[in-house]
């Protein structure tokens, strides 16, 4: 039979079946069935069982103190968690009230400490739709709000860009869409299905129209595209459904178009490990560890935007790059700077909790102490020449009001007022009742504090006490052996071993005084706080748009200070198509290697008439790939207006970058590496542009050499003849060297190499040159990585052999053996004394005889 209790559980659990529900019973949250088996997992928790009537029920539990950290771990490994309290009293042996207060998920927390403070926490949803799809991202921590769309044909490309930029923790789909038609960054990210109505346009339209109290969405510059406005509206809906004290942090919708910055797809961000190196998994080995140099939590969230968004517009960048140069100019700016920020805590964050009314009073009066330091910054702004810092000072709201609200109303922990009361949260002066009801008690603790000497004058009880305990409130203490001397009026209240305590009906009087004065005065003090609360939150976009002024500060500074210790200059912007680097490095290898130089390198490109392909052959650890990536990166740190590492740099803006290098993690889903790499090479060649910049680490490497050499050629065939975008291509191929005699825009260069005679003592001078590499020096690498020796030396004797096999061939490109025959037939003798068998195979001894063999093939 199931007890009243039990039914009361399964009513609530039936309505909140997709979260975890924690069940307040007196001083415990319990998980029950399922939840309390995933509950004892994931939190190391005992599962027991408690009976109900007659049916054991699995049960873990946690005390009430601890929920948030268990909170915490709980949404991190992607649980959403409903948080259910008791509500009425407890009364008898009766079912307590209880209902649920909170839903806790990744993407609606705004608890701080919840939360990682260097970055954004973001809750997505998209809406798809045949034409168009938009996504809508909201960060309930800073308030934060955005939309933007992707025309059917950009997709999935553009939207996993997007959602690899903005790592969202959780994502809204409407009920019955495709979940594998998104590819999300992280794997924990929790999935919410939401009703299909949380998508409907006129529904979204309205819900966002009546949060903004507008009339249309117009302002917002979206309203012409109903995904965005589906999307937006779903994120609306669901919070108000989650937790409708969020709205309010929402002012406001920015729209933006990702086709307005440089285009970076999920790959790219990953292969040029933007944010995220790919060995350490976390921030380290990634370009951001190495730029990121800021001092505030809100500069710290900025730079990441910042990096996965370069500029294509050169008066933006200009600007970000002179004002760089100001504070690179300039030690004593630049500390005066760093020491400005230094004061500042999380703003943004806080005024979204000011907003929300769970600020605390440490927060809001850290705060007030931000606001204070405002004015000094933009002084600090004002005196500079750049336009850019300029007008960033104009952006910095004056916000002397709310520090004069806070600093009329708010205690300080720690300060005392006139009469030495340290335990007050709101200023005297600030409301006249809270003020007499101070007076009132201080009235009856002076009372309190006199009545021992008089008592004991009136008594004759030298020893008489009076003192107060928890239990009993205030008494008189007498010892046994006085009891005799007390008078009528002591009424007993407590009999010890030695000692009696009384009350009077006077010390009763004015201890209830103080008692309800103390209660009056919290539920006041709390009512005034949360007022004071709601003031300081009608300045609550000036607060966020100041936070964000000092987030974009920092990040600038951040980036002269980076360029100071690297020794970066400052790039030359320009439109056009060409790419002059001279002694370029890679930021984070150079970064990292330790103790040893980086061996810079130039390149030069030029889409419109010069060599805009680079082919780079050479060995295996020669440093290929580093110098592929370093030119994508100091393209793209060029973009977002940051200095790079070289001594000059002259670049062409770049519309997207584009890379195609090793298919890491693609396997685990179940695709070939070639088929991964076929769709990726694909997809760029689609959607790369003359102004694009591409990144192609050896193309055609997964499948059989003819079939891996064929495609190879065919790609750069396709680029050179007709794309025209700048290019990196390494290979292994070195037959494409070939190629420049036919191809004038074709530079082939190689990483040289130092004692290629002795054979095992070669070295890599990671520098890249003009020429094409003679051999791969596999067999060397081998050797470097510890092979077994008999299997090196075995490896050099069959590479020896096949060495003197291919020396028959001089062009290396292999032909059909039918093709001798057709040249013997058509007396071409020449020709076809040429061709020489080796392996079953015929190979051409010159590029002629190759030639004349190819058209002969052909027909
Ligand atoms: P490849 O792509 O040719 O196999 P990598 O680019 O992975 O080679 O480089 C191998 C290693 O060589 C890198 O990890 C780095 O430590 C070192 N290296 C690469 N380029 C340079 C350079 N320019 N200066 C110094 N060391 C370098």
């Amino acid at each position: 039979m199931t007890t009243p209790a039990r039914k009361q559980y399964l009513r609530i659990k039936s309505q909140h079946t997709d979260a975890l529900l924690l069940y307040q019973v007196g001083d415990f949250y319990e998980t029950f069935d399922e939840d309390a088996r995933i509950a004892a997992r994931e939190l190391q928790i005992v599962l027991t069982s408690r009976m109900y009537g007659s049916e054991a029920v699995p049960l873990a539990g946690i005390p009430l103190h601890a929920l948030n950290n268990y909170i915490g771990k709980l949404i991190t490994a992607g649980y959403k968690v409903a948080v259910c309290e008791q509500v009425g009293e407890v009364v008898g042996r009766g079912v307590v009230d209880r209902e649920v207060t909170r839903i806790l998920t990744a993407g609606t927390l705004s608890e701080p400490n919840l939360l990682p403070a260097r970055q954004n926490n973001y809750l997505v949803a998209i809406a798809q739709g045949r034409v168009q799809s938009g996504l809508a991202a909201v960060d309930v921590s800073t308030g934060e709000f955005l939309v933007t769309w992707f025309r059917a044909e950009e997709l999935p490309v553009a939207l996993d860009a997007e959602l690899q930029r903005l790592n969202p923790v959780e994502c809204l789909l409407a009920d019955g869409s495709n979940r594998e038609a998104f590819h999300f960054p992280t794997r924990t990210i929790t999935l919410t299905d939401c009703p299909v109505s949380f998508f409907t346009f006129e529904a979204a339209q309205e819900r966002l129209c009546k949060l903004f109290g507008v009339q249309s969405l117009e302002a917002y510059g979206c309203a012409h595209v109903p995904q965005a406005v589906s999307a937006a509206g779903a994120i609306v809906a669901y919070l108000e459904k989650m937790n409708g004290g969020l709205l309010p942090l929402l002012t406001s919708l920015r729209s933006y178009n990702t086709t307005n910055y440089m285009v970076l797809d999920a790959h790219t961000q990953r292969n040029l490990e933007l944010l995220q190196g790919t060995r350490s998994g976390g921030v380290q080995g990634s370009l951001l560890s190495v730029l990121d140099r800021t001092i505030t939590p809100m500069g710290a969230r900025q730079v990441r935007k910042t990096l996965t968004q370069p500029l294509l517009d050169l008066n933006e960048l200009d600007a970000r790059l002179s004002s760089i140069e100001e504070l690179f100019e300039s030690p004593a700016l630049r500390s005066r700077f760093t020491m400005c920020l230094q004061a500042f805590s999380d703003m943004e964050r806080i005024s979204g909790r000011v907003r929300q009314g769970t600020a605390t009073r440490n927060e809001v009066l850290g705060l007030r102490d931000n606001l204070e330091r405002v004015p000094e910054l933009r002084d600090l702004l004002l005196g500079c020449d750049s336009l850019l810092l300029r007008e960033l000072a104009d952006e910095a709201g004056n916000c002397q009001e709310v520090i004069d609200l806070v600093d009329v109303a708010l205690m300080r922990a720690g300060d005392e007022d006139e009469d030495g009361d340290d335990g007050r949260l709101i200023r005297r002066g600030y409301n006249e009742e809270l003020d007499a009801l101070y007076a009132s008690i201080w009235d009856s603790r002076r009372w309190m504090v006199t009545l021992e000497a008089r008592e004991r004058a009136r008594t004759g009880i030298k020893s008489l006490r009076v003192s107060y305990n928890k239990v009993f409130g205030y008494y008189i203490e007498v010892s046994n052996a006085n009891l005799k001397l007390v008078p009528d009026d002591y009424m007993r209240k407590q009999t010890l071993v030695n000692a009696e305590r009384f009350i009077t009906p006077d010390l009763k009087e004015h201890e209830a005084r103080i008692l309800s004065a103390v209660e009056r005065i919290e539920e006041m003090e709390k009512s005034i706080y949360s007022d004071l609360l709601r003031q300081i939150s009608t300045y609550y976009v000036r607060l966020v748009d100041t936070a964000r002024v000092i987030a974009r500060v920092d990040v600038l500074l951040s980036f002269a200070v980076v360029a100071i210790h690297q020794g970066y200059i400052r790039p030359q912007l320009e439109q056009g198509h060409g790419l002059d680097i001279r002694d370029g490095r890679h930021p984070v290898v150079e970064y990292t290697l330790d103790g040893d130089v980086f061996i810079p390198n130039d390149t030069q490109m030029e889409a419109d008439d010069g060599k805009r392909i680079m082919l780079l052959t050479g060995p295996n650890m020669a440093g290929k790939s580093t110098y592929l990536r370093q030119v994508a990166l100091i393209v793209l740190m060029a973009q977002i207006g940051c200095f790079v590492p070289a001594k000059y740099a002259r670049l062409g803006l770049v519309d997207r970058v584009f890379t195609r290098v090793g298919a890491e993690d693609d396997i685990a889903a179940g695709k070939s590496t070639f088929m991964v790499e076929m769709e990726e090479t694909g997809t760029i060649l689609h959607h790369a542009t003359r102004h694009s910049l591409l990144i192609l680490d050896e193309i055609g490497r997964g499948t059989s050499t003819y079939d891996g050499l064929a495609i190879a050629r065919a790609v750069v065939e396709h680029l050179h003849d007709r794309l025209g975008a700048r290019t990196l291509f390494a290979t292994h191929y070195h037959e494409l060297a070939s190629l420049a005699d036919e191809m004038p825009h074709l530079g082939v260069y190689t990483m040289a190499i130092s004692g290629e005679d002795e054979g095992s003592s070669i070295v890599f001078l990671h520098r890249v040159i003009e020429g094409c590499a003679g051999r791969s020096y596999g067999v060397h690498v081998a050797r470097l990585a510890g092979m077994p020796m008999s299997i090196v030396e075995r490896a050099e004797e069959v590479l020896r052999q096949l060495e003197e096999g291919q020396q028959m061939s001089e062009s290396r490109l292999i032909l059909l053996p039918e093709s001798k025959e057709t040249a013997e037939r058509n007396g071409q003798a020449r020709i076809a004394e040429e061709a020489v068998s080796y392996q079953g195979d015929v190979y051409w001894q010159s590029e002629e005889a190759r030639r004349v063999a190819s058209r002969l093939e052909a027909g």
